[in-house]
């Protein structure tokens, strides 16, 4: 903090750039193109870039800057997941994203808050033990807390829910949340200063294959060849990839959220029950953040439902009853990319120049930076590094799944 203020306060070069560079012309080829201007596509671009010395490359986004699934979220950050696989990764962006606004010298207004998963259930108490011993296996900090504990963590939860009553819970101290603009902005500020092209309102609408190679990659704005191309389109995943012909293990469902008029802050930690299919966090601003869990029908439809915010509601005044005189500001959805096994592709294509970053479900904000980071290595080596073998396209051949269902469902 100190370094950060002198660094301020001596530069010749500040203020700095912090505006979104304007959409060039097309060019007619790239490197690597990326399908998709979320956060996921922004941190690959940033990480090609600044680590590998690729930066012919164009981020071709159909409406604006994270204006997808980036701009939905429910910004959770936490690595308390079951397999040991998914553990290591998700602990590695964690890491990544405590560093990530220096990094990028960029407020992510990154604010670490821990996360409380609530048991109301035998069942569901030996599920989170099982996730507490693999974490701290992994070396991440999880604790399994009874209801004194959580009383002393969330003075104001409401322990003695009717039919329901917390048993105990799981406590991940290292859980965060971050503001999700800031990401994506930060990320493709920070890619483009190196000399990659952002390019808004530009819709991939075809794909050239020839052989096993994406020869052209047509848009609403003219055609451009690459040599390699990614798709990184969170919701539209199996749309894109069935122009060039891949059909993915994925299915798409709308995911809603809401949030609150402002209060005063009573909410430090991240409160989640599966139970109840909700968690809350506050914001910065004194919002309430409220979500659950997919709506249950496939869709591709950004609508929000009443159905949804009153069983949200219902939920959040069974933990909280006092809130029952707020007012729902905003509800809002995205569409989420399902995977069998709750974990998402990344890597290799069948195509020899086509990679995937896919199947991000309701949980990919908090891998932007790790995917970006180890997809850029795998694309720069031409070899998938060891954190992100497990995540490859052909497990679902291999049977070799990395189950993270339970950790998933409502608490993303
Ligand atoms: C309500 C909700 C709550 C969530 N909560 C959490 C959470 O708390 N924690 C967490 O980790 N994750 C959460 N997620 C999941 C998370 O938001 C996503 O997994 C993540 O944002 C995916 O990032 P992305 O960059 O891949 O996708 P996006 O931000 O969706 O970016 C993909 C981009 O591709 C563009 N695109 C699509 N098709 C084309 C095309 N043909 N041509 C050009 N561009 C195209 C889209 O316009 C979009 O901007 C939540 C999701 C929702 C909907």
């Amino acid at each position: 903090m100190v370094f950060a203020l002198l660094k301020y306060g001596l530069s010749k070069a500040y203020p700095a750039r912090e505006e979104i560079p304007r959409t060039p012309d097309l060019k007619s080829h790239y490197d690597v193109v990326i399908v998709g201007g979320g956060g996921h596509g922004a941190s690959l671009a940033y990480h090609l870039a600044k680590h590998h010395g690729i930066k012919n490359i164009a981020i071709l986004e159909k409406g604006y800057l994270g204006g997808g699934n980036t701009a939905r979220n429910t910004t959770v950050i936490r690595s308390n997941y079951t397999d040991q696989r998914s553990i290591r990764f998700y602990a590695r962006s964690l890491r990544l994203y405590e560093a990530l606004s220096n990094e990028l010298d960029y407020n992510m207004m990154y604010s670490r808050r821990g996360q409380l998963t609530l048991s109301h259930s035998d069942g569901v108490s030996r599920s989170l033990r099982l996730r507490a011993d693999a974490g701290n296996f992994c070396g991440e900090a999880n604790e399994i807390v009874d209801r004194k504990q959580i009383k002393d963590l969330v003075p104001s939860l409401n322990l003695d829910i009717k039919g329901m009553p917390i048993l105990g819970g799981l406590w991940h101290p290292n859980a965060a949340i971050a503001r999700h603009d800031a990401v994506v902005w930060g990320y493709a500020i920070r890619a483009c200063e190196r000399g990659v092209e952002l390019h808004q309102r530009t819709e991939v609408v075809g794909m050239d294959v020839v052989g096993d190679k994406v020869t052209r990659v047509r848009t609403n704005r003219g055609d451009v060849s690459a040599g390699i191309v990614v798709q990184c389109v969170a919701g539209y995943s199996s749309v894109v990839a069935k122009m060039v012909g891949l059909k993915l293990p994925i299915r798409s469902y709308p995911l809603q959220a809401m949030v609150t008029h402002p209060i005063k802050p009573f909410l430090d930690p991240m409160v989640s029950s599966t139970a109840l299919h909700c968690y809350i966090s506050q914001s910065a601003r004194g919002e309430l953040v409220i979500g659950g869990s997919s709506d249950p029908y496939e869709l591709y439809n950004t609508r929000s439902t009443l159905e949804l915010k009153e069983s949200l509601a219902a939920s959040a005044l069974e933990m909280f009853p006092f809130i029952g005189e707020l007012k729902v500001l905003r509800q809002w959805a995205g569409i989420t990319d399902m995977t069998p096994d709750y974990s998402p592709i990344m890597g290799r294509s069948p195509l020899s120049n086509y990679w995937l970053d896919a199947g991000w479900g309701t949980w990919g904000f908090k891998a932007t930076p790790a995917s970006g980071f180890f997809l850029a290595k795998a694309i720069s080596d031409n070899r998938i590094p060891e954190e992100i073998q497990p995540f490859q396209l052909d497990r679902f051949e291999r049977f070799d799944l990395v189950n993270e269902m339970g950790a998933t469902a409502a608490s993303h």
